[in-house]
């Protein structure tokens, strides 16, 4: 089983003519609600190519939660491990420019609240889950609660996302940590030389402790790299992309539930990368996840 640990999120999107500056007030188009955040992402994602997943996260008790909940549940995500109450659900204020640029105010909400007795408390699903993913959109203590409390077999994935430095008992345990450019930059920290390419990021981040690297390096694919030495770059899969939100947490649930059944870290990238590349044909963030059907027609196509 897979156990995502992290963030949910209402999104609120309105669409305006023009940002408005200090004391202004300028009329949006209709507000749309999506269900998001990374955890719930990622949860989502893995639960629509038939992964059986269960969700720890924490939303308000209020009607975005309630929203949330559902989202899961239809998808197919086991949500008894969602904590209900403490604060008002995650929120992300949108405003959408005519040129599709965003501006974002994240209200953490609930997530804030996912604290490390929470985490401590969940032991029956950390006892039941051969992968655990997280992210950042929860406090940082609480994922160094989520590496302490791993089952002897549980291998842990991390998608540093919002990046910040991290302790070196949460890198030694990602197997593998999953970063973007910018988010190996953050974590190499500001003063490190990252070098030119991503063989010498992976390089550069395996220094810091983790078993394994994988570097998403968008339409170019990816790059894994093991502490052994073994550098491997995965294919993208070329497809015309309408929207990339979502494309990461995509990767990322792909990639954690294919290593929990056993595949090797080359396997289980290039399946990711065509779950990912399947998720930027379409609009949105869940709303853009494939069933594994969709992600084999994409293969064959
Ligand atoms: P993030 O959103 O975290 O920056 P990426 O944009 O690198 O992550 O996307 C994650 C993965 O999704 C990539 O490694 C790649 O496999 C796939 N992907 C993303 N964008 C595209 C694209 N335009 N074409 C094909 N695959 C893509």
């Amino acid at each position: 089983d897979l156990l995502v640990v992290g963030s949910a999120n209402a999104d609120l999107v309105t669409v305006v003519e023009r940002r408005p500056a200090a004391g202004e007030t300028v009329l949006g188009s209709d507000l749309v609600v999506h269900p998001g955040g990374k955890g719930a992402n990622q949860a989502v994602a893995a639960a629509r190519l038939g992964a059986r997943t269960a969700l720890l996260a924490r939303v308000g008790n209020d009607g975005h939660g309630r929203l949330l909940l559902d989202s899961m549940r239809d998808a197919g995500v086991d949500t008894v491990g969602v904590l209900v109450g403490g604060a008002p659900t995650g929120v992300a204020l949108i405003t959408v420019d005519p040129s599709g640029d965003n501006s974002i105010v994240v209200s953490p909400g609930a997530n804030g609240r996912l604290s490390p007795e929470d985490i401590r408390a969940a032991g029956s699903l950390f006892q039941a889950a051969r992968v655990v993913s997280a992210q950042l959109e929860i406090p940082l203590e609480s994922v160094v609660e989520v590496v302490r409390n791993l089952s002897p077999e549980g291998r842990f994935v991390l998608n540093p996302s919002p990046p910040r430095p991290l302790p070196r008992e949460v890198l030694a345990a990602c197997d593998p940590l999953i970063v973007n450019e910018h988010e190996a930059r953050v974590i190499a920290g500001a003063d490190a030389e990252l070098g030119d390419s991503p063989e010498d990021w992976a390089k550069t981040l395996l220094a810091l402790g983790p078993r394994s690297v994988v570097i998403t390096l968008g339409a170019e694919g990816a790059l894994i790299a093991v502490r052994a030495g073994e550098r491997v770059r995965v294919p993208s899969v070329p497809v015309e992309a309408v929207d990339t939100t979502g494309a990461g947490d995509a990767f990322t649930a792909a990639l954690a539930w294919r290593l929990g059944a056993g595949e090797s870290l080359a396997q289980a990238a290039g399946y990711a990368a065509r779950v990912g590349a399947a998720a930027v044909t379409r609009p949105g963030a869940q709303d853009s996840f494939p069933t594994s059907q969709e992600v084999e027609a994409l293969c064959c196509a």
